[in-house]
């Protein structure tokens, strides 16, 4: 702790010591005050001002030491100053105390707790920060919750000075009416508990709960309003239609039918979306034939002494379809129309918000959720429109291996993407902007990706900037400006292909949503609120269309969100979940994480410990030849609590979903610790890990003690 917060902390502790001490709360008691009150009174008709300015400095230093003797100097307020000046004089004086009181325990204690508990503190700052003044004013009308406590806690929050101010003056001004009122008659009082009947507690509870109760009308008659202009069919044709038949639209339509709503799913393209079609599934099948290759071609790692690996491309490019037509049958419209779905074939447009048309036909729905994806995002670079380039939705189609490929972009794709065509036998140069690959990893993990991709021979330019391209009859050319300007420089690079990979952008456009009003997010995706519904109460979305996680395990989990809260809404409705939110790129080795990494601690201040395991020390990777990478824990700090891991491994994404499991339900290093892995697996690798940290928290005197037992055993 600072000096100056020690010296605070000194003054507080010493006056409340003193308090006690000296027994100062026998002045506070009502009988002594009673039996004083024709003194008092005299006094304060003999010098008014002075005695109204003593009694409110030290009303005012009471509330803000939390002392007991604020609801006798209340009492005491009415009795010698009357009503009207009574409750002006400890109105305003126990709002200025508990103001105090709540500056004193956030300059002492905020960042300390804060630093504690941290997530549970972000959880309630997020919520203090919605909805803090109405708790506060809630908490403040009911006289049952000691204000001194109420003035301590929101000091440990994210509320403002002044609205904790102003917000405790309205919320604290009706029991002091009512004390100070009391108090005009301060000699009949008998004892403090009889000034609250149960029916005045209970008058101002409910007085307390209204704030709550209105801002929930408000919503409602807000939800009600937007829709007011639409007609409410009398009948409607289906509870839910669903627009897309991607990860989340699939997901949604099932859950849907399997709780017996009439649903209707309607898919433009093709069942399976972006994930099956032309994003997870061939990426990783293209990635695992070019594993295929890079090992045949590196046999002497295995004691191979020579072995080809020849390959006709357009036959890989076959594999992909193969692979692509045997998950078919998994999203296929015959598996969902048995499990009791809708399958329409056609472009659905909202017309209404109770009205989706498809193609010439129109139904009525009660509920209507959007899962219509995204697509590769293309800059307008001058000169990209004129070359052939490709994208993630097209790159399926080539046929032939291209000799130079550029590939734009350094996130997970462009990185899949670069290494399957080097391994394959592109000459592969890759681009991105920023300094590093996968910028939301930490360096580290960019480093041991990047200088994988080097020693295989991708040329990676890092800090570079596509500007234009230039088509010849004989040469396709990206040209290229260094990030930094100062030392601004132009490169190019010649090529036979490029392909666009810096991102995605969610399909919003010419299906009705700008004609609805739809809120967008900044970045172009649905806004949406924790329940996943649109502007519109009946209209949700989810998946790649309104993110902010773009993966089809996370559309999975909130097309769970939308259609119970479309569906079931009116009984309860679910806030998203997104605390364990795992993660995989696929290049070799993969990069998988779950929670924070170094850079998301810093990035929200949050305090933790790192502890690493070099993959190079696990049996199972030195005999497969894949003693490379590592595991990377973050805990809180001096405890097994399990902030976020990352694993660069092979099938790091496999190992991960220990962590995601730990993580989900609260398990810490020492329960990974304690369980048999079976050994050699590259699973071993997490217990390490676990190893390694309690390896570093073993107390120091615990082994001495044990050492010193040892010792007496020798000679026992
Ligand atoms: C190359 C690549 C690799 C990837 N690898 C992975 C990975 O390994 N792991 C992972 O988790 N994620 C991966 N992803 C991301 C993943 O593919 C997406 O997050 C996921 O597909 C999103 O699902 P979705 O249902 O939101 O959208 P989509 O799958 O895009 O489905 C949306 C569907 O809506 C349809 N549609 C749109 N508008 C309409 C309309 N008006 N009427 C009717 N139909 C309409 C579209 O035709 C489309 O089929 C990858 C993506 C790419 C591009």
């Amino acid at each position: 702790m600072s000096q100056p917060r020690t010296l605070v902390l000194f003054v507080a502790v010493c006056a409340i010591v003193a308090f006690y001490f000296f027994d100062l709360g026998v002045y506070f008691r009502l009988d002594y005050l009673q039996g004083r009150q024709a003194q008092l009174t005299a006094y304060v008709a003999s010098a008014p001002l002075q005695s109204a300015a003593a009694d409110f400095c030290l009303y005012v230093l009471v509330t803000a030491l939390s002392l007991p003797g604020a609801l006798v100097l209340t009492l005491v307020g009415g009795g010698i100053f009357g009503l009207i000046w009574g409750t002006i004089l400890v109105s305003v004086a126990s709002t200025l105390g508990a103001t105090a009181a709540f500056l004193v325990s956030r300059y002492l204690f905020r960042d300390a707790v804060g630093r504690r508990f941290q997530s549970r503190m972000a959880a309630i700052d997020k919520g203090i920060v919605n909805d803090g003044a109405f708790y506060l004013f809630t908490l403040r009308l009911v006289p049952l919750f000691p204000f001194f406590v109420i003035n301590l806690l929101m000091g440990l929050t994210a509320i403002k000075a002044w609205t904790f101010l102003f917000v405790s003056q309205a919320g604290m001004f009706p029991a002091t009416l009512v004390f100070v009122n009391a108090g005009t008659q301060i000699a009949k009082i008998d004892s403090l508990g009889s000034i609250l009947s149960p029916g005045i507690i209970a008058s101002f509870a409910a007085l307390g709960a209204f704030p709550l109760i209105a801002r929930s009308i408000v919503a409602r008659v807000k939800a009600r309003r937007i829709l007011k202009p639409y007609a409410k069919p009398k009948r409607f044709d289906r509870n839910l239609i669903v627009i897309g038949a991607g990860s989340a639209g699939l997901v949604s339509s099932y859950l849907g039918a399997a709780t017996k709503a009439r649903v209707t799913l309607v898919e433009k393209h093709r069942m399976g979306g972006d994930c099956l079609n032309t994003g997870c599934v061939p990426s990783k099948a293209l990635l695992r034939t070019a594993k295929a290759v890079f090992q045949a071609r590196h046999g002497e790692r295995y004691g191979i002494a020579s072995s080809d690996a020849k390959f006709d491309f357009s036959d890989v490019m076959d594999r992909i379809k193969r692979v692509i037509g045997a998950v078919e049958p998994h999203d296929s419209v015959e598996r969902y129309t048995a499990l009791g779905v809708e399958c329409l074939r056609g472009e659905a447009k909202i017309l209404t918000p109770y009205c989706v048309s498809i193609d010439d036909r129109k139904l009525t729905t009660r509920n209507i959720v959007i899962a219509a994806g995204a697509r590769p995002f293309v800059p307008p670079i001058p000169g990209l429109d004129q070359i052939k380039y490709l994208t993630s939705d097209n790159l399926w189609d080539l046929r032939e291996l291209p000799r130079r490929l550029v590939v734009l972009g350094g996130g997970p794709i462009g990185c899949e993407i670069s290494q399957a065509f080097a391994r394959l036998g592109a000459a592969v140069t890759q681009i991105e902007m920023a300094p590093r690959l996968l910028m939301r990893e930490d360096e580290v993990v960019s480093a041991t990706v990047l200088a994988t991709f080097e020693r295989e021979g991708i040329t990676v330019e890092l800090n570079l900037r596509a500007v234009e391209f230039r088509q010849t009859r004989a040469r396709k050319t990206v040209v290229c400006e260094t990030v930094d300007r100062e030392t601004a420089d132009v490169v190019e690079f010649d090529f036979d292909h490029v392909v666009v990979a810096l991102g995605r952008r969610a399909n919003v456009e010419g299906y009705g949503l700008e004609e609805l009003g739809i809120s967008l997010n900044a970045n172009g995706s649905i806004k949406t609120n924790e329940f996943l519904a649109t502007d519109y109460a009946n209209i949700y979305a989810c998946g790649d269309v309104t993110g902010p996680y773009q993966f089809t395990h996370v559309a999975a989990h909130q097309a769970w969100y939308a259609t119970v809260n479309g569906l079931f809404g009116g009984f309860k409705r679910f806030a998203v979940d997104y605390s364990v939110i795992p993660w995989c790129t696929f290049t070799d080795p993969e990069v998988a994480r779950v929670g924070l990494n170094e850079l998301d601690a810093a990035e929200q201040g949050i305090a933790y410990e790192l502890t690493s395991f070099a993959i190079d020390e696990l049996d199972r990777a030195i005999a497969d030849e894949v003693a490379y990478g590592c595991v990377r824990v973050l805990t809180k700090p001096g405890k097994d609590t399990i902030l976020g891991a990352t694993i660069v491994a092979e099938h790091a994404g496999d190992l991960i979903a220990e962590f995601v499991l730990a993580m989900k339900h609260g398990l810490g290093l020492g329960k990974i610790l304690s369980t048999i892995h079976i050994y050699p697996t590259l699973a071993e690798a997490n217990k390490h890990t676990a190893g390694a940290w309690r390896r570093a928290h073993i107390p120091t005197w615990l082994l001495a003690c044990a050492a010193r037992y040892h010792r007496w055993q020798l000679h026992h």
